[in-house]
């Protein structure tokens, strides 16, 4: 299978050149054609798929060969996404697949200043890309019209439900034409997902690329048990042992991350940090310093762990397990991108029993757990099964009153 095949123009074609991309992915395969033919869809993929591209290269070329040139404050394309990182990735796609086609596309989220992104909009917009409380607030101010919108896509829609937008969504689906073609993609799809997605979706092809919730399968995953107060030991040991170069590094906290930033810093090893409570400018500053190496270590919350596009990243380390299970796959969904292989280690203490039980129930697979020599922990980690529990100790029998125990070793 070949690009040409799925009916792309030259322009597109040759952008895919230049990138280096020879044959497409599954989903590409099944969304190209899909797309161009003006069909709603439904995918299930996770973010590593070639997902973007699924969505972003028909959408170009049909841009290119249809419809009017794009009114003041309009915009032809509309992509809501869960996060500002994402928001920033998708563009960049937008940019990349579609460089010097005569096309308009812009980015827009919160926590910057909306004046540029008002500007921008003044002149129209074939595509734009933004989560829903900024895309609001600039509808709410007319800085954005929906009379020329011919799509809308949906990106890890699981996510931005997930985060609480399912009301802004609402408000936006409100406002936006009834005639238009809708393509909604979801790592899982959950109840409330299939609800929204048999409310906005006419007669949808529906594309699933890689089985429900089980994690990309090129990725070598194991856990180590380890009391919690040696966490950063271990990580700084395995660093050293597999001589590690560039590593994603997910923490449950905000300050868990700092400290960790702290340690590693210290240590005199280029760490940087990506969470919540950074200015926008700052995350941003941290990721282009990962991309482009400078960083070697980048530890993040989970507000990172969707939508982090970085190319060939070989390592990930789960610092701490994630609180939602489905967090785990997006989570290391960040290495074993495109078909390369990946590693993805987990520091697991005796507390985070129940969240690996709940991980292992939602992948349908046992977590695979290798000691590390002179890490071996004081609190035993519970075993899980596979019905997501944690297997309990049998607890000792309580001694009678009056009973004796008989002193062992006698
Ligand atoms: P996505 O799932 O859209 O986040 O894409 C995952 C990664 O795969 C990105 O780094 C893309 O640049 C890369 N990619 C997407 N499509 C292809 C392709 N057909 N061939 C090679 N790499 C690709």
């Amino acid at each position: 299978m070949t690009f040409s095949k799925l009916g792309l123009i030259d322009q597109l074609q040759r952008n895919l050149d230049t990138l280096g991309y020879a044959t497409p992915t599954p989903v590409q395969a099944q969304a190209i054609p899909a797309v161009l033919a003006g069909r709603d869809l439904m995918a299930a993929a996770q973010t590593g798929t070639g997902k973007t591209a699924g969505f972003a290269l028909p959408l170009l070329q049909r841009l290119t060969m249809e419809g009017p040139q794009v009114s003041s404050n309009c915009v032809r394309v509309l992509v809501l996404v869960p996060t500002r990182e994402l928001a920033e990735q998708v563009h960049q796609a937008f940019g990349e697949y579609g460089a010097s086609l005569p096309l308009r596309t812009h980015v827009a989220y919160g926590g910057v200043s909306i004046n540029p992104q008002m500007m921008k909009l003044r002149k129209g917009l074939d595509v734009l890309v933004a989560t829903p409380g900024r895309l609001l607030d600039l509808y709410r101010q007319n800085a954005v019209k929906f009379e020329q919108l011919q799509t809308l896509v949906l990106d890890e829609a699981d996510r931005m439900l997930d985060l609480g937008f399912s009301r802004e969504l609402d408000e936006v689906f409100a406002a936006l034409p009834k005639q238009r073609q809708t393509l909604l993609f979801s790592a899982t799809f959950s109840d409330e997902i299939r609800a929204l997605s048999t409310t906005l979706l006419k007669d949808p092809v529906r594309i699933e690329v890689s089985p429900r919730n089980t994690p990309v399968k090129t990725i070598k995953q194991w856990a180590i048990p380890v009391d919690k107060k040696r966490k950063p030991e271990l990580f700084l040991h395995l660093l050293k042992k597999h001589r590690w170069g560039q590593v994603l590094v997910f923490v449950k906290t905000r300050r868990g991350v700092d400290e960790l930033v702290d340690i590693l810093l210290a240590q005199g090893i280029r760490a940087d940090a990506i969470h919540g409570d950074k200015p926008q400018p700052a995350r941003l500053r941290a990721l282009e310093g990962f991309k482009n190496r400078d960083v070697q270590i980048l530890v993040a919350t989970d507000v990172a762990s969707r939508g982090l596009d970085i190319d060939d990243l070989p390592q990930v380390v789960n610092f701490d397990l994630p609180i939602v299970a489905e967090d785990y796959i997006h989570r290391i969904g960040r290495t074993g991108r495109a078909g390369a292989s990946g590693m993805a280690v987990s520091l697991l203490c005796a507390d985070e029993a129940p969240l690996l039980a709940a991980i292992e129930m939602l992948t349908g697979q046992n977590l695979q757990r290798n000691a590390e020599q002179g890490f071996e922990p004081d609190h035993r980690v519970p075993e899980t099964n596979a019905s997501g529990q944690v297997v309990k100790k049998p607890k000792k029998p309580k001694l009678k009153a009056g009973a004796f125990r008989v002193p062992s070793g006698r």
